[in-house]
């Protein structure tokens, strides 16, 4: 039969039917408070040295890039024992294009047709397609009604449904809850006593931003082989554009994300680019302790307002709980800020900004939802 060249007949996965692609509106608004982005720009000295970085990686742009990446690999660890205090070894990294490609290897290594994924709802809502493009069942537990994750269902759900993948964000989009070390460990044990194993990654993309006392999981590292820590220049670092994550774990759990690793998967511009960027981590860094400042001083501003707030260890905050939450936002939008329907019902999330940002938000929800 020829084709009608409007609507060819192809041969498209039948749940991929009628889906549209992920990602929230990227729209030109003066107040993008969406994706959480961090909001500062890279400073002039940092820009200039990745400058110099990418325009020697470009005299060599006729050579595939290094495969392995063990300068970066070693960068990225440095760089961790300085943020954490946890020393690891270059083969205990890894890295790829932004934290989504991290969390597809590790569902291309260790999910498949026959096995399933499980996470703790709600949460980021990317995970759901890791695991339908890696064909890997997904299921999600339930977390309590402060968003907290109660260690006995985490426990009985992973016994029940016996994953070979769990994903815990940890500080957790949209909600920015962090779980407490003794709800990761408890975690870390169900999963242990999976036949045939199971692999924990605990997604600290807002890892940074945690509040003081609010430990990370990469201290777990040592003793728990089955234990990944997923990480992201696209946040702290204010390097959402560059695609850089990244990845912590035993050498052996990282053997097993090579072989599925696409070759050369890495550009030698991004490797440049990456460790440039690390280079300059304390400057590129330099806002986070303000993001965080700002950050606690919105939770209090929307509580002292009537709102309910969940508490934050990350650069957003998820807040509410309003009958018609679209109006809200659309009102938000309408003044010239952009932030996500994102949460249960009832609940929007608004990315911290600079003070000016936040003002802005702030003078156009008084307006919008009278308050
Ligand atoms: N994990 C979480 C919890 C996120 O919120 C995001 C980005 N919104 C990512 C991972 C992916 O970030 P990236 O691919 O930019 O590293």
């Amino acid at each position: 039969m020829p084709h009608d060249l409007a609507r060819p007949t192809l041969p498209l996965r039948p749940e991929l039917a009628g889906v549209e692609p992920y990602g929230a509106p990227q729209l030109d608004v003066p107040y993008a408070l969406n994706v959480n982005e961090n909001p500062y720009a890279p400073s002039a000295e940092v820009v200039a040295d990745i400058a110099e970085s990418v325009a020697a990686a470009a005299g060599g742009l006729n050579r595939y890039p290094d495969r392995d990446f063990l300068d970066l690999r070693a960068d990225l660890a440095a760089y961790l024992a300085v943020e954490s205090g946890v020393p690891l070894a270059a083969e205990q990294l890894w890295a790829a294009n932004g934290s989504n490609e991290i969390m597809l290897h590790v569902l291309q290594a260790f999910g498949g047709p026959g096995r399933t994924a499980v996470s703790f709802a709600p949460t980021y809502s990317m995970y759901p397609e890791y695991a339908r493009d890696t064909h890997t069942g997904w299921v999600t537990g339930r977390r309590e009604a402060d968003f907290s994750l109660d260690p006995q269902v985490a426990r009985d759900t992973i016994a029940e449904l016996a994953p070979s993948v769990v994903l815990l964000a940890s500080p957790n989009n949209p909600t920015g809850t962090a779980l407490p070390t003794s709800t990761v460990l408890a975690v870390l044990e169900a999963a242990a006593q999976v036949p045939g194993g199971c692999v924990v990654v605990v997604d600290e993309a807002y890892g940074e931003f945690r509040r003081r006392g609010t430990p990370s999981a990469l201290e777990l590292l040592a003793d728990h082989p089955h234990l990944a820590v997923s990480r992201t220049m696209s946040k702290a670092f204010g390097l959402a554009g560059a695609r850089v994550g990244y990845l912590a774990a035993s050498p052996a759990l990282v053997d097993a994300l090579r072989v599925v690793r696409l070759p050369y998967h890495l550009s030698a511009v991004t490797q440049a680019v990456a460790r440039a960027a690390l280079r300059h981590a304390p400057t590129l860094m330099a806002q986070v302790g303000s993001l965080r400042d700002e950050r606690d001083a919105l939770v209090v501003w929307l509580r002292e307002r009537g709102l309910q707030v969940a508490d934050s260890d990350a650069n957003f905050v998820l807040f509410g709980v309003f009958d018609d939450r679209h109006a809200i936002w659309q009102g938000l939008l309408d003044r010239g800020v952009l932030i996500r329907e994102s949460g249960p019902d009832g609940w929007l999330r608004v990315s911290v900004g600079t003070p000016q940002e936040t003002a802005a938000f702030k003078d156009a929800l008084v307006d919008v939802a009278g308050l």
